[in-house]
């Protein structure tokens, strides 16, 4: 699964650009998270996404692993 802190969240986009059906914006920008969408997505997709984060708002969560998932 994806953790977001909103907290960190810069409202830059690049998670929306990278994986559009899984990361979403509030109308101040921040993100929002499907967590439906999160598990039908490509894991490596998703790693991309957290890797781009310029906020460094997105992570993996550590107790559910996108590793598991392959
Ligand atoms: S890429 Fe990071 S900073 Fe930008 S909207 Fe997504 S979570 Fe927020």
């Amino acid at each position: 699964m994806i953790h977001a802190d909103r907290t960190r969240c810069c409202g830059a986009g690049m998670c929306v650009l990278i994986a559009p059906d899984v990361f979403h914006q509030d109308e101040d920008g921040l993100v929002l998270v499907d967590a439906d969408a999160v598990r039908a997505a490509d894991p490596d997709l998703l790693r991309h996404a957290v890797s781009c984060c310029p906020g460094q708002a997105l992570s993996e969560d550590e107790d559910a692993p996108l590793l598991e998932r392959r």
